[in-house]
């Protein structure tokens, strides 16, 4: 026996393994490429011959492909799932909540024990102090797997018995995360016309982030307690930077898309008599689907 199996040798699964194998871990592994299992087997991972060997090899199965779907086509064969049975599956796919729910779902009827996760990390990242990954579902299996876990990620917040907890989290940074980008790329090209070094925009938002969080903190409470008023700055102070973005994109004759968007939003705020209250009172204008 091991004491983990890995499923899925993309470069996130791949550096699950590795990191599992360098800190002590007997590791088995499966990749439908089996090519891809060829490095780690060099570092002491087992390969299994199939998915259901796989699922055989070790009491936590941990699966990390591309997505759910991928999942039950390896799973749903009548011999990989009568091998699951007992055993600890921890979900670590990239999903939706009510992917994390069918996936919870599935495993019950099947004798499984369900843990979802959400890996907020690059593979690069992984057994590192700054990777997390959150975890949601059966206390049991989160026991039963955390010393694993621990070994994948600096940290493993377990976010409790709502299984769609961790993905809905995990969605909720990548919207963040994505948008946030959005806003960037926009500033890069806001440089570029201004014969700026991109370089520089990056540095600078980056020593300029712990400011930032603080303020996403500071909207995450107010919307939180339900209190827009007696903010340090107003919606309409945003809104007015954002026209601001926008008439430059005009001058400079570069695609304003992006914060044309943001613009209208913000717009709306005002139009809807929220000028004076904190602009984390846009989540009422979000609330009324715009
Ligand atoms: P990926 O391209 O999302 O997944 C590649 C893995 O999925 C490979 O093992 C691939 O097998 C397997 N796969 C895809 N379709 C399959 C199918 N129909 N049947 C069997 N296996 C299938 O790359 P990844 O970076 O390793 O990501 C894995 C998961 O981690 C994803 O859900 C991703 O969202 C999540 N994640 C990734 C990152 C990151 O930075 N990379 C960060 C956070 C979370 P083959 O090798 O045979 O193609």
């Amino acid at each position: 026996m091991r004491d983990v199996s890995i499923i899925g040798l993309g470069p996130m699964g791949t550096a699950l393994a590795r990191a599992l194998l360098q800190r002590g871990a007997r590791v088995a592994v499966w990749n439908r490429t089996p090519a891809k299992a060829e490095p780690l087997v060099a570092e002491g991972a087992a390969p299994a011959a199939s998915v259901a060997e796989a699922v055989k090899a070790s009491p936590v199965v941990v699966v990390c492909v591309a997505d759910y779907p991928a999942t039950f086509r390896l799973l749903e064969p009548g011999d990989v799932a009568a091998a699951l049975a007992g055993k600890v599956l921890v979900q670590l796919s990239t999903g939706t909540p009510e992917d994390a729910r069918g996936g919870q779902a599935w495993a019950k009827e099947r004798g499984a024990d369900y843990l979802d996760g959400a890996i907020l990390a690059v593979p690069s990242q992984m057994g590192r102090p700054e990777s997390t990954i959150l975890v949601s579902g059966s206390e049991t299996a989160y026991r039963e797997s955390k010393a694993l876990l621990e070994k994948m990620a600096g940290s493993v917040p377990y976010l409790g018995q709502d299984v769609g907890a961790a993905s809905a989290l995990d969605l909720a940074f990548l919207s963040h995360l994505f948008l946030g980008l959005l806003g960037f790329y926009h500033g890069a090209r806001l440089c570029e016309a201004e014969g700026l070094r991109v370089a520089d925009l990056g540095a600078m938002l980056a020593s300029v982030a712990p400011a930032i969080g603080g303020m996403i903190k500071q909207d995450g409470d107010v919307i939180q307690a339900g209190t827009y008023l007696g903010s340090e700055s107003s919606l309409d102070t945003c809104a007015r930077g954002l026209e601001m973005i926008v008439r430059q994109a005009r001058e400079a004759r570069i695609d304003g898309g992006i914060p044309a968007f943001a613009a209208g939003l913000f717009r709306k705020g005002v139009a809807a008599g929220l000028g004076d209250e904190s602009p984390a009172a846009m989540i009422k204008v979000l609330r009324k689907g715009g």
